[in-house]
């Protein structure tokens, strides 16, 4: 792989003109207050290079990029067949936060990168353990190399206090049997989890092992098997962006979670890990000035997984 740092320089620039044309989330008002012309970008080479340009060491909220690490930990701790009877692997061509279908589904949840999985998912972790935060604050704290990752408290409680939605969804779950612990300690969790704060270097790191089929390329440690990377990374591609995965295919061609704090991260299997944040979303909810720097990082480097 080529030196990155000129194309990524390159990117920042040419970004730019789309700032405006996004807005920061503010359905959790402590969101809102983050600077909406922020723009950060890292990548990570499985050979151990790394690349960063803007504000890429800055930490933010990363929101739903959590729920892969929840989904990583609730496959390590309960039989993936259990956790596949109660939450799907299609996508699901609604809003994250959708109620609707939840509904006329009967209480299983699409996907486990919708709130409603992800709130099943964290579940599933409770009923297993009892510290699930702590525990998951260490393993992003050990896959990034950054034992300095903490929850932002003002986002967690903004969270608690406005999180209506969810409140709503966890408990139509519980009535339909599909939440074995109290709605209140799932929803405490889910929150927390929410407001963990890492930079896009974290997570560009923390995400390296899902390009290199489950090895820490630093340590040569196999971190998770390839079988689970390799159906991560597929529920990645067709689940990862909400109600806008077929378009962020089309556009930029990697598997890759985003997040309402404004981040996005994914992986070109075999080669490179890569995140962006900015926190500006398009209507769907995802990074508008994020999207459209990877969308110009795989046309400029010729490598997504098509
Ligand atoms: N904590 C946010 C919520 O539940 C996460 C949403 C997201 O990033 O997609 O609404």
């Amino acid at each position: 792989m080529n030196d990155l740092q000129p194309l990524l320089d390159e990117i920042a620039e040419a970004v730019k003109p789309e700032f405006g044309k996004g807005k920061v989330a503010d359905y959790i008002p402590a969101l809102a207050r983050v600077p909406a012309d922020r723009f950060g970008m890292a990548v990570c080479g499985i050979d151990g290079r790394e690349w960063r340009t803007g504000d890429a060491l800055m930490p933010f909220s990363i929101q739903s990029i959590s729920k892969v690490f929840t989904l990583l930990t609730a496959l390590e701790t309960i039989h993936p067949d259990e956790l596949w009877q109660r939450v799907g692997r299609e996508p699901s061509g609604t809003p994250f936060n959708s109620l609707m279908q939840l509904e006329n589904e009967g209480g299983i949840p699409r996907n486990p990168f919708i709130n409603a999985g992800a709130l099943v998912v964290t579940d599933a972790i409770a009923a297993h353990s009892a510290s699930p935060v702590p525990h998951l604050l260490n393993m992003v704290r050990r896959l990034s190399g950054n034992p300095g990752i903490v929850i932002d408290e003002e986002v967690a409680r903004s969270e608690a206090e406005h999180g209506h939605r969810n409140a709503a969804i966890a408990h139509f779950l519980k009535a339909q049997g599909n939440l074995k612990s109290e709605v209140t300690r799932v929803l405490h969790l889910y929150f927390r989890q929410c407001a963990i704060a890492m930079s896009a270097m974290d997570l560009a790191r923390a995400f390296l092992p899902l390009a290199n089929e489950g090895v820490i390329p630093a340590t040569g440690e196999q971190r998770f098997p390839p079988l689970r990377v390799k159906r991560v990374n597929s529920i990645l591609l067709t689940c990862g962006l909400y109600d806008g995965v077929g378009n962020f295919a089309f556009r930029v061609g990697i598997p890759a979670k985003s997040g309402v704090g404004g981040g996005i991260v994914g992986v070109i299997p075999g080669k490179f890990s890569v995140c962006v944040w900015s926190p500006e979303l398009d209507n769907l909810g995802n990074s508008h000035v994020g999207t459209a720097a990877l969308e110009l990082f795989t046309r400029k480097t010729g490598l997504s997984i098509f």
